[in-house]
């Protein structure tokens, strides 16, 4: 008899590559080609929020250029500790908003759904660095409470699956999860907010594909790219295969980080990138002054002027709306 190990392999090979993702520091100098105890350390900084990347991601990096777009997003810096005036740990407040542990009901009609603690890589300006948040997730047990919530606020019509990444979570706890939302009967759109098609292309493998063709609620899943070289072939792929799904919208949100993307050639490259892969621009947010950020941040004036500039040189459909996120303020707020 044929051993059947072909499908079984394959649909967990996303999974080693996503525990595979935390590097030490001289593993990720070596790779890199710099000298070996150049990023010394680093791996050390935050013990709630390692330097994590995936391998796949690494391969868009320059060999030996410091100042790589990727590089900057995952590399911890010592400073990310201290305290700076006007940095917080909550800056939006998102913790005021939990209507249950993992459920967020801030907006008229979408509620964000906490699936998971996990990512697959570390991005260093993000929120998540001043929380614990991977070990304190219950997932499962709380479900059932959320289902409850969601099915008794009849004017909820989105439910917006985030995290963490939603899209670390195996496709049948997925598929149940999104299964179980579709019979409500006012539910009408399934979100999904992910970087894993990005950081883990590999995430997208059949078995996923078969799922998201099978679904007949409409899914929208919102990305997050913030630089042109992020979107290589691996990825065009993998979104290619995701469109070929009728029931599916991708759109792209990013963040303006100083260094990264704040100038208007990165960003224009960035859109322009985007609807090469059949991605829309959807928001392009200013940095949350989360604590640990610091070093990402641009002022709002200069994202305004950054902004104007795009808007000259970009047809309308592929400027990103400038946005920000205000405690207690009941939608995005334009920033101009
Ligand atoms: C961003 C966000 C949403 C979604 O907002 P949209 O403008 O529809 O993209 C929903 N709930 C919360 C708490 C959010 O932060
Ligand atoms: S939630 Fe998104 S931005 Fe934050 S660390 Fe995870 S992947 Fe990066």
């Amino acid at each position: 008899m044929i051993p059947r190990i072909g499908p079984k392999k394959q649909n967990t090979n996303w999974q080693k590559l996503l525990a595979d993702a935390n590097w030490t520091a001289e593993d990720l100098a070596n790779r890199l080609q710099f000298p070996a105890d150049k990023f010394q350390g680093l791996d050390r900084v935050n013990k709630h929020f390692r330097l994590r990347v995936t391998e796949s991601f690494v391969n868009r990096m320059e060999l030996g250029n410091i100042n790589d777009p990727l590089l900057l997003q995952i590399l911890p810096d010592p400073d990310e500790q201290k305290n700076l005036p006007g940095f917080h740990s909550d800056p939006v407040g998102d913790l005021t908003y939990r209507s249950q542990a993992n459920l967020l009901h801030k907006y008229q009609g979408r509620v964000l759904l906490l699936v998971t603690g996990a990512c697959a890589i570390h991005c260093r300006y993000c929120f998540r660095q001043n929380f614990p948040y991977e070990s304190s997730f219950r997932q499962n047990k709380q479900w059932q409470s959320s289902f409850e919530y969601i099915r008794s606020h009849k004017g909820i019509s989105e439910v917006i699956l985030s995290g963490g990444d939603p899209l670390v979570l195996e496709t049948y706890k997925l598929a149940t999860l999104c299964e179980e939302l579709s019979h409500i009967p006012h539910v009408k759109r399934i979100r999904i907010h992910t970087r894993l098609p990005i950081v883990l292309p590999e995430r997208i493998d059949n078995e996923f594909l078969e799922w998201i063709h099978r679904m007949d609620t409409p899914i929208i899943m919102v990305l997050h790219c913030n630089h042109a070289n992020e979107l290589d072939q691996q990825v065009q792929l993998a979104i290619e295969r995701l469109k070929s799904s009728n029931y599916l919208t991708i759109l792209n949100q990013s963040v303006v980080l100083k260094g990264i993307n704040d100038t208007v050639a990165a960003q224009c490259q960035l859109q322009e990138r985007l609807f090469d892969c059949g991605i829309l621009p959807y928001y392009l947010h200013l940095l949350d002054k989360v604590s640990g950020s610091a070093r990402f941040h641009v002022k709002r004036d200069a994202a305004i002027l950054l902004h104007e500039a795009m808007r000259k040189q970009l047809p309308g459909y592929l400027l990103p709306r400038l946005v920000e996120e205000q405690a207690s303020h009941p939608y995005k707020l334009p920033v101009y």
